[in-house]
């Protein structure tokens, strides 16, 4: 019997594939198949610390690298990314389980923030400021951190990574990604893309792992900063313990998004929105509808109309042109969210659409489309954050009673509202209490030029990231103050000076 070795996965360093020898690895399976496609090296602490030391040495260099010289590789690494977006979405597919169809939606929204990146020379302008005293001039300038890394989750194995690299590189920093150990490969095809844009070898490098490469980033002393985006628990970790040790730490957590219906609002095209953004990805995006909240007495007609709408939801493997909807990324984590199905009714839901019925054969983690009536806080299906293809629905009789459930949850991540009242809307607008909202859109994810974040625990730090916000995180302020005076008028004064 001749055996078959499995595909291994490595990290990146230097420009190149870089393998490991701890002797740690990770398995990464196909989602759809069941199948163990891959097996991810870990790298050993010694060996991150030498990713570490190669990002540091690189940074000087990179640092000195003219603006237009960081933005033209911005631009070819946009039109690279541009030619393999369809190869990249492939790629995506096999290790996340999303349709290539959205995963290439994830590449789009992913490719805004190198475009972005490509206005760097003028989002580093400063400030000036003439005859700030006599014949003193102030301004003020931007500076990289040094050595910055990033963490990211499975759900966006292209879009959250880019949301970090493409600023952090185009500020001068070099950038350390960690990404998800389930779905590691998009990072790596990145990485070669931006070195075939002519990115200098070790400004980008790629460490496999798992926390054990998250505490060693944590702890390093050579990381002068720490973008996370992940689960609430690890979020809050992640702040807690990079700031710890003199980090600047951004952690995005998860999420509970509600989104509100209100009597007067189009009920197909509600049911539309909360469709698409509920099951889109499985239910696996952070930004995912989880909850809708039914106000006054619509609850029984927009029920029936998503229900109308949820057998034509096509669920299949990504390699199927016609799938709409993959499988969740592990056996366990289907398993976790069928059990919110199995807990419901106990709970007093009422389970309306069971997606363990979905008839798909074979050993890939599928889980169909599921519909939860009457859920309430303090119900599970109500309070965790369930990351799966589940909608739940909440019963209320006013706009005040729905948006106390949103103020009082737990996340802040995103939220909607459908309404065709321009009053009732500015009115939400103002009072909820979420970084992210949408009026009549249902996954409000900001574009590249504002910035993304949520509230609560949907979010450990002050800055959101990318956008203008992802640049102040890479860069410090720095203000000087200038004269060349006549040196005849030199004196000396010992009092503090004042500006006259
Ligand atoms: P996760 O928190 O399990 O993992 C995120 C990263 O943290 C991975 O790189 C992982 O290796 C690392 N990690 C996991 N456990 C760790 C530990 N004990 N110690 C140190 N590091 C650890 O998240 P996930 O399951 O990959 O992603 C899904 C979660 O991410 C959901 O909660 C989702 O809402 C959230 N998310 C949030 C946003 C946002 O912008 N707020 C975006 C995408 C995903």
């Amino acid at each position: 019997m001749t055996m078959v070795e499995t595909k291994r996965i490595s990290s990146w360093v230097n420009g190149a594939a870089h393998p490991s020898t701890s002797g740690r690895s990770g398995k990464v399976f196909n989602p759809a198949t069941g199948e163990h496609a891959a097996d991810v090296d870990f790298l050993s602490v010694p060996e991150i610390d030498a990713v570490v030391a190669a990002s540091k040495a690189a940074f000087p260099a990179w640092r000195a690298t003219g603006l237009s010289r960081r933005a033209e590789i911005m631009f070819r690494f946009r039109e690279l990314i541009e030619a393999n977006r369809m190869e990249l979405a492939r790629l995506i597919s096999s290790e996340h389980g999303k349709v290539p169809s959205d995963a290439a939606g994830e590449i789009a929204r992913g490719l805004e923030n190198v475009e972005f990146a490509c206005g760097i020379p003028h989002l580093l302008k400063g400030g000036y400021s003439e005859q700030a005293s006599r014949g003193i001039d102030v301004y003020s300038i931007r500076q990289p951190l040094g050595v910055v890394a990033g963490i990211t989750p499975f759900n966006f194995p292209a879009m959250v990574p880019l949301w970090m690299m493409a600023n952090a590189i185009a500020c001068g920093n070099t950038f350390i990604l960690k990404p998800s150990e389930k779905d590691p490969s998009a990072a790596l095809f990145l990485a070669q893309l931006l070195k075939e844009a002519g990115l200098p070898d070790g400004v980008l490098n790629i460490v496999q792992g798992d926390a054990v490469a998250v505490n060693r980033i944590l702890e390093h002393p050579d990381i002068a900063a720490v973008s996370f985006v992940g689960s609430t628990p690890i979020a809050k970790y992640i702040y807690e313990t990079g700031t710890k040790h003199g980090k600047r730490v951004q952690a995005l957590g998860g999420a509970k998004n509600h989104m509100m219906v209100l009597p007067d609002a189009d009920l197909d095209m509600a049911a539309d929105a909360a469709v698409n953004a509920a099951y889109g990805s499985a239910g696996e995006r952070c930004m995912a509808i989880s909850m809708v909240i039914a106000v006054g007495d619509i609850a029984d007609a927009f029920i029936e109309k998503v229900k109308e709408r949820l057998p034509k939801i096509k669920v299949g493997p990504g390699t199927d042109p016609t799938a709409e909807m993959g499988p969740l990324i592990t056996k366990e984590h289907r398993d976790r969210v069928a059990s919110y199905l199995e807990n419901a009714p106990t709970e007093g839901a009422s389970l309306l659409v069971d997606g363990r019925n979905h008839g798909i054969e074979g050993n890939g983690y599928f889980l169909g489309v599921s519909l939860i009536d009457h859920c309430k806080p303090g119900m599970k299906c109500y309070d965790d954050e369930i990351f799966g293809p589940v909608l739940g629905v909440t019963r209320v009789s006013s706009y005040q009673e729905g948006l106390a459930l949103i103020n009082d949850n737990l996340y802040g991540n995103g939220t909607a509202i459908f309404t065709r009242d321009g009053g009732a809307a500015r009115q939400f607008q103002y009072e909820v209490n979420v970084g992210m909202v949408g009026i009549n859109v249902p996954i409000p994810v900001p574009v590249s030029y504002y910035s993304f974040g949520g509230w609560k625990a949907s979010l450990f730090g002050d800055t959101h990231m990318y956008g203008p916000e992802g640049i102040q995180f890479y860069t410090r302020g720095k203000v000087v103050t200038s004269r060349y005076p006549d040196p005849s008028t030199s004196k000396i004064d010992l009092g503090f000076p004042q500006n006259r």
